[in-house]
């Protein structure tokens, strides 16, 4: 049963000193929420973040026991006929956190070292994710425990095939609609797309987004993550007086977001001192063409090599000199232990989960402007918005309308979490959850439990 409390639960209504109380937690272990422990799971943080944001809007417990678990999780042991015709059996998940606001959207991760709870934590980003951006979904994600680096093409097509058959159940255009993250891409999305086609008998484009434009995908969705994350920086330079002509950006991964990060940043002057990937950093603090770093990794395999820059460990790039720092790759970055060492006035979370609480806490102290990842690289889902929408109307956009679209969303998502950090006096992260939560809570409130 619910306690709906009314009148208590908008932001607006909130009592400011408890909202104050509240966001203090993330300064102060022993306030309001316990701290997650070190090494604490994904799922851990991302339910301390949303602890945080139901303490400040003084939610009910029931609606707090609704939203803090995922409402469906699929978990999967499939088999897979390898290129030398032995079998591997694979695991693989998908995680549906909230079905209020529509129907659920997230990715697809391929990593050899994910699991349940990581998959739990991203659907649950997913659905405050696209509650920010005000998008009609609720989040999901899904994953296969695999190194798609060790497999062949043919390999690769098997498995998701067989995967997308496994998890085909749960999926649907107006069900759940799955699109690429780390290890995934849109070839994987046309298999996935094709495999479920197939079933039906009829294509059914609308069932994935992030695919190839010549079957049904949207212009500008590759880069949208990227795009969306310029956009913010603009807003965000121009709030802390920053002007992003003479600032020195240090961006932590060179993969799709990473890589289009730094050349929409060149664009607008910025200067790009450090990139990184997989197998290390390269730091010029005079700037780095990043158009001839994707070159010497195309033709190398890395940005490490590069030689018009020094060699850095990932970790110590984190660490430099520069005015903005964009961790585009991996979740656990910046931690208790390296987060009074970042020098960045302003980080944009590109990566989803790159910033542990405590970090946050430490981040906020030392007055850093965090842009969190569930505004910071909504870009990519609002873009697999309009695809999913065109693909229901079978109607196409160009791409100057998808990124005219995508920067109002982007502007509009930014504005009002900055409006209610600055009149609830909390982080941009709690602002952020402030707003996401509150919208999932309202629809949950407005539909009403069912019996
Ligand atoms: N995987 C991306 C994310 O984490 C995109 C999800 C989508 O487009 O559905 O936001």
């Amino acid at each position: 049963m619910f306690e709906p409390k009314q009148g208590r639960f908008g932001v607006v209504s909130v009592d400011h000193k408890a909202g104050r109380s509240a966001a203090f937690a993330l300064l102060n272990d022993e306030e309001v929420a316990p701290m997650p422990a070190k090494r604490e799971s994904a799922f851990a943080i991302a339910q301390f973040q949303f602890d945080c944001a139901a303490d400040l809007l003084d939610l009910s417990p029931c609606l707090r026991q609704v939203l803090r678990v995922p409402e469906r999780e699929l978990s999967v042991h499939f088999p897979v006929k390898r290129d030398d015709g032995s079998i591997m059996v694979l695991q693989g998940f998908r995680v549906q956190h909230s079905l209020s606001r529509g129907p659920t959207k997230g990715g697809i991760r391929y990593h050899p070292q994910l699991d349940l709870d990581d998959v739990r934590a991203l659907a649950m980003w997913m659905t405050w994710k696209c509650a920010v951006a005000n998008l009609p979904y609720g989040g999901a994600k899904g994953g296969v425990l695999v190194d798609p680096k060790l497999l062949s093409p043919g390999e690769l097509e098997r498995l998701t095939r067989r995967y997308t058959t496994e998890i085909s159940i749960q999926l649907g255009p107006e069900k759940d609609i799955p699109a690429p993250d780390m290890g995934t891409n849109e070839q994987t999305m046309a298999w996935m797309m094709d495999t479920i086609s197939m079933h039906k008998g009829y294509t059914v484009p609308a069932i994935v987004t992030g695919k190839p434009i010549n079957i049904g995908g949207s212009h500008g969705r590759n880069e949208a993550t990227a795009r969306g994350v310029s956009f913010l920086l603009v807003e965000a330079a121009r709030h802390v007086g920053l002007p992003l002509d003479r600032a020195k950006v240090a961006i932590q991964g060179f993969g799709k977001v990473g890589a289009s990060t730094a050349r929409f940043l060149h664009d607008m002057g910025a200067t790009i001192v450090a990139l990184s990937d997989s197998r290390g950093a390269i730091y010029n603090p005079n700037g780095i063409s990043s158009t001839q770093v994707q070159r010497h990794k195309g033709l190398t395999g890395s940005v490490v090599g590069y030689p018009e820059a020094e060699t850095l460990t990932n970790a110590e790039l984190l660490e430099l000199p520069c005015d903005i720092l964009v961790p585009a790759a991996l979740s656990h970055q910046i931690t208790r232990e390296n987060a009074s060492r970042v020098q960045a006035r302003v980080i944009c979370e590109a990566a989803n989960g790159p910033t542990t609480p405590e970090a946050d806490a430490i981040l906020h102290d030392r007055g850093r402007f965090v842009l969190p990842d569930i505004l910071a690289n909504a870009g990519g889902v609002t873009v697999s918005y309009f695809e999913w929408v065109q693909g229901l109307q079978s109607f196409f956009w160009q791409e100057p309308e998808v990124n005219a679209q995508l920067e109002k969303v982007m502007s509009t998502a930014f504005r009002q979490v900055l409006r209610t950090a600055q009149e609830r006096n909390v982080t941009m992260r709690n602002a952020a959850y402030l707003i996401g939560v509150e919208r999932v809570a309202q629809a949950v409130l407005t539909r009403g439990i069912y019996p």
